[in-house]
């Protein structure tokens, strides 16, 4: 049966739990780290950080507000990733029917340069990254080996809030649908973020916008110009990159 997590960030304290098990159940090395004026740390999504809790900090009137966003691969319904990965070297990126993960294997070794900037590129939530170390294509798993052992993602697991749960897609569809009505007594703009299209889905209390540029699907003017790159020739793609300095 269809797997999916709902990621309720009404309830996340940001202790980031989440992203430290995410870390010692793949035994990802540390990052090389620094303060650089935010708790968000590291700054971004890496070969090391499959999750990465994303903190945004904005003034509302006089009071300071902060939105934080536990981000990771959204395994979507019909994987962008898994459409283009195909194209390039078969088998680099599977979907697993029973849970709907779609998994990057060792094959995507063997993915050229810019056949990994194309997957990244047509990903909605800029999401795969290179392990320069092994040469694979990584991202969140789905914690794959744990769930199918009946087990919940080491994130899940870790999660003291009731922020991140996980199980059969329209049982989480439906907890979904009941903290959407309840918290939009207070938060009257609160919303579902693409959730007829991925396996992880974000209720969000304040606009997308003010948690992460990607915390929804973009598909936007950017985007449209690096797939419209990407579809041109790569000497002259390399070029106009430069020249339009994407
Ligand atoms: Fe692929 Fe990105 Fe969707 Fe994950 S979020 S399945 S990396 S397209
Ligand atoms: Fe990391 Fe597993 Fe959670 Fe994915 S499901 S973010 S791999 S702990
Ligand atoms: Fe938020 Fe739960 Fe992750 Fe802590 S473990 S940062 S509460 S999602």
């Amino acid at each position: 049966m269809p797997k999916a997590f709902f990621i309720d960030t009404s309830r996340c304290t940001a202790c980031r739990g989440c992203q430290i098990a995410c870390k010692e159940w793949n035994e990802l090395p540390a990052n090389v780290t620094k303060q650089r004026g935010s708790h968000q740390n590291p700054p971004d999504l890496n070969a090391h950080n499959y999750k990465l809790v994303r903190f945004s900090e904005r003034l509302e009137g006089t009071t300071i507000r902060w939105n934080f966003f536990p981000d990771q691969c959204r395994h979507c319904l019909e994987a962008p990733c898994e459409h283009e990965a195909a194209k390039l070297v078969d088998g680099a990126v599977i979907r697993d029917t029973d849970t709907g993960a779609v998994i990057y294997t060792d094959k995507t070794k063997e993915i050229s340069v810019d056949g990994f900037e194309d997957i990244r590129a047509v990903c909605p939530y800029d999401i795969p990254r290179r392990d320069r170390s092994t040469g694979k294509i990584v991202k969140c798993t789905m914690c794959h080996e744990r769930v199918v052992r009946g087990m919940l993602p080491a994130c899940v697991k870790a999660c003291p809030t009731g922020t991140m749960n996980f199980g059969d897609r329209q049982k989480m569809l439906e907890l979904a649908q009941q903290r959407l009505a309840a918290v939009r007594k207070e938060y009257p703009k609160a919303l579902l973020a693409d959730a007829d299209d991925v396996s992880v889905i974000y209720l969000l209390i304040d606009a997308p916008k003010n948690y992460h540029k990607h915390s929804v699907a973009q598909r936007n003017q950017d985007m449209d110009r690096k797939m419209f790159l990407a579809r041109l020739g790569r000497p002259l793609r390399r070029g106009m990159e430069t020249l339009l300095n994407l």
